[in-house]
């Protein structure tokens, strides 16, 4: 992450004010509606990731919009990883994922014009990931709590000394995206994911948390029994403090960029 150059004279960017709510009812543009039928039909016909949608030419007489505005309403999807464009012969578009790290993306470009700080991302994870934990434990399904969280008990933290830095943000992005199922609530898992999975992102790219991995997978072994057991409280606390051990190595690796905004990258 690049230091930004400080100009004489430049004034402190603290952000554009944070609007209200204007936004709300203003009416969609002709690549927006397309977007929306192309994933309201998704929906519909029950299609899943990999599977092919039609051709340009078939989506240009179904929705019947300009060539421009179909494009423009595929490029927004595609940006939002939930559809793929395969350019060339043989190409053409498929139906994507729901990851809420493209969700997380989305929110940096927000906490970056707003001036938001890497102090309050970490506020905000802290107080989501702790809930996802609770919620989890909160589960009335005990068997799936069980089940789920039986690959974690087991895990040894020297397991995964070898692993390069993206096998082992995948690993410890793992366990907390099967914590996030089973609250068993979509919004949640989405929208409360999605902080760690920037955090994850931003930590990948400035610094690396494998200095103390032992000690988080020792962690993850602590939470998954917590939850397993169905102790609310617990899981919370548990996983506040190992939010906490992760939060102080990223605040030592990204020095006074803490307390500036969150970039976009
Ligand atoms: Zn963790």
């Amino acid at each position: 992450m690049a230091k930004k150059k400080s100009t004489a004279g430049s004034k402190e960017h603290v952000g554009i004010p944070i609007a209200s709510g204007r936004s709300l009812l203003r009416p969609l543009k002709a690549a927006e509606v397309v977007a929306r039928d192309l994933v309201s039909d998704i929906a519909s016909e029950g299609l899943v990731p990999g599977d092919s949608l039609e051709s340009e030419a078939e989506m240009l007489k179904k929705y019947g919009v300009s060539r421009e505005s179909l494009r423009e309403g595929l490029r927004l999807l595609e940006v939002q990883g939930m559809i793929n464009i395969r350019r060339g012969p043989g190409g053409g578009p498929s139906v994507g994922t729901v990851d809420p790290a493209n969700l997380g993306r989305m929110h940096a470009l927000f906490f970056n014009l707003s001036g938001a700080t890497y102090s309050e991302l970490f506020e905000a994870w802290v107080f989501a990931e702790s809930a996802l934990a609770g919620f989890a434990a909160a589960n009335p399904d005990d068997e799936l709590r069980r089940t789920t969280m039986e690959a974690f008990l087991e895990e040894e933290a020297h397991e995964h000394e070898h692993l390069d830095l993206e096998q082992f943000v995948e690993g410890h992005e793992s366990f907390h995206s099967a914590v996030a199922a089973l609250t068993g609530n979509k919004v949640m898992q989405l929208t409360f994911r999605s902080y760690g999975l920037l955090v994850a992102h931003h930590v990948a790219t400035v610094g690396d948390p494998r200095p103390i991995q032992d000690a988080l997978v020792e962690d993850h072994v602590r939470i998954a029994k917590a939850i397993a057991e169905g102790d609310r409280g617990e899981s919370e606390r548990l996983m506040r403090e190992h939010l906490q051990q992760v939060i102080e190595i990223n605040i030592e690796q990204l020095g006074d960029l803490v307390s500036g905004p969150v970039e976009w990258l």
